[in-house]
């Protein structure tokens, strides 16, 4: 009888080796995107440091929880790709999900 192909056990290996490439693609994936939408998210809440920063330029009287509530609108549009909702705690920005910037997140 000659031998030809694969046995059922070299089968499987190769099988269970893809299915486990696999699985470590499927978790690499998730954590590339769970990163981007915290980036997204930073990012959102830097804009509104400066749209802040710039409006006070203009009026210096303008305190962060007016500014907060006279754009509500933009903050509804600039949404966390996570989901979170937009604060304003100790005159800081911050999100449901991902909490405020602290300059250990800045590199
Ligand atoms: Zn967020």
């Amino acid at each position: 009888m000659s031998k030809k192909g694969f046995t059922l056990i070299e089968l499987i290996i190769v099988i269970a080796v893809l299915a486990i490439l696999s699985a470590l693609a499927v978790v690499g994936y998730s954590l590339v995107t769970q990163r981007a939408n915290e980036r997204v998210c930073e990012t959102n809440r830097h804009s509104m440091e400066t749209m802040y920063h710039a409006q006070h330029a203009l009026d210096e009287g303008l305190t962060k929880e007016s500014f907060f509530e006279n754009h509500e609108d933009y903050f509804d549009d600039a949404t966390c790709p996570s989901g979170g909702l937009y604060s304003l705690e100790d005159d800081v920005f911050g999100c449901s999900v991902h909490g405020v910037i602290s300059d250990e997140d800045e590199e």
